[in-house]
């Protein structure tokens, strides 16, 4: 067992920008040379969130109209009064999505569905250079 770990860096444009980053997962993990294991992609900060989705226009408005509904950007935030930052709202929204996630790496491939991508969200308020890892445990088979 031997792991591998690439950072990938990504600019966003936040507010809900949603980023398909399966072809950069996909690279690290044919860099790594790995065929069996476990591939934990996961970005770290408080307003950001991995997730899986059917990355398509539709699907992408409807999950950041879905977002807009739970935590309203314009909503009334404790996190707001006390720092002045005003992304209380994305502070909430990376908490519900989360920001990580493990997929099962099985003879050289990621165990995705035809139509599952990987996405990266960045929820704050003003673009942000994001770093996201992708952590793969496994061996060579
Ligand atoms: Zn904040």
């Amino acid at each position: 067992m031997t792991t591998y770990t690439k950072t990938l860096h990504l600019p966003t444009r936040g507010h809900t920008h949603i980023l398909d980053i399966t072809p950069q997962v996909e690279a690290a993990v044919a860099e790594s040379g790995l065929t069996h294991g476990l591939v934990t992609v996961f970005v770290p900060g408080s307003t950001a969130a991995i997730t899986t989705m059917e990355y398509e226009s539709g699907c992408v408005a409807d999950f950041q109209r879905l977002m807009e509904t739970l935590a309203p950007e314009d909503g009334s935030y404790t996190h707001n009064r006390r720092w002045g930052d005003g992304n209380g709202y994305a502070h909430l929204r990376a908490a519900l999505v989360g920001p990580d996630l493990t997929v099962p790496l099985v003879q050289g491939r990621l165990a995705l569905g035809t139509w599952q991508q990987i996405v990266l969200v960045d929820f704050d308020n003003r673009p942000r250079q994001r770093r996201v890892l992708v952590h793969i445990l496994g061996e060579r088979a």
